[in-house]
């Protein structure tokens, strides 16, 4: 049978929707007609996340009871989740030999075992729905790794091994597992590099641009879809062609 994951009704919740990508993901699913409940960690990000519409939820990604609680308070007002989107993320960059443990174990805390602990709890309700859109927000780091980024692209990497696995295990049940792997995306941070360096990234991107939020979250939003219904286990890079063949 078809899933009908992509009803107008449908609850979707994403991580990290206070700012950046996680709120453009929000913004594109409440734009598409779906109930969105966006995490976020403070009372600032949460009145503003209500005032734009948005059901807002507390989470700390790195605490089991905080996933737990953001998606039972998501569910008690709009109903089951059955598109869930893992976004939230940090970076800790430094060289290996530098590397400490607090920059290994929060980044895998946050990236890698915090999206594990997502898609556990929305699995749950999933099941239990029979069907169901995990989707993990990688990088085209934990491709083609980078510099002064092993515990982020191990943290990244490691998404699509999740994934695949959870395609495996939950495709029976009618539920896809997807990663999106943007490439560089048009944020402060990218604004921040000197024009040389700049020039430097771009010259390797085929579209010659970093990528607007918004279109990685528009692939958020075909993964959700009913035109998506027989998508399992992708790696979708958004990334203008930086990342291909990996
Ligand atoms: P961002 O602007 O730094 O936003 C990160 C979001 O994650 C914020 O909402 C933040 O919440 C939340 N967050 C961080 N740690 C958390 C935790 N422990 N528990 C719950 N929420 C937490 O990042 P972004 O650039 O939008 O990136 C979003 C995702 O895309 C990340 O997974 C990132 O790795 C990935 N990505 C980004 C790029 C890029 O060019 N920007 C490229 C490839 C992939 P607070 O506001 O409370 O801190």
């Amino acid at each position: 049978m078809v899933s009908t994951v992509g009803a107008m009704s449908d609850v979707v919740l994403v991580t990290g929707a206070s700012r950046g990508i996680g709120l453009a993901i929000a913004s594109a699913f409440k734009a598409a007609g779906y109930q969105v409940a966006a995490t976020c960690r403070s009372e600032d990000d949460s009145a503003a996340l209500a005032a734009a519409g948005f059901f807002p939820v507390t989470c700390e990604v790195t605490d089991a009871a905080s996933v737990d609680a953001a998606f039972d308070a998501a569910e008690a007002a709009l109903g089951p989740v059955t598109v869930a989107v893992a976004n939230a993320g940090i970076t800790r960059d430094v060289l290996i030999l530098r590397m400490s443990d607090e920059d290994i174990d929060a980044v895998l805390q946050t990236n890698l075992a915090g999206s594990l602990r997502v898609a556990r709890r929305a699995a749950k309700s999933m099941v239990r729905a029979k069907r169901g859109r995990l989707i993990f927000i990688s990088s085209v780091v934990g491709l083609l790794g980078s510099a002064g980024q092993a515990n982020y692209a191990a943290s990244k990497s490691g998404l699509v091994g999740a994934a695949r696995s959870l395609a495996r295990e939950l495709g029976g049940r009618g539920i896809t597992a997807n990663v999106v792997a943007p490439g560089f995306v048009e944020t402060d941070m990218t604004a921040a590099l000197t024009p040389e360096r700049q020039q430097a990234i771009l010259s390797q991107i085929p579209l010659g641009r970093y990528a607007q939020s918004s279109e990685v979250a528009d692939v958020c939003v075909f993964l959700a879809s009913p035109a998506a219904a027989y998508v399992t286990g992708c790696v979708v890079n958004v990334d203008g062609g930086l990342g291909m063949g990996h």
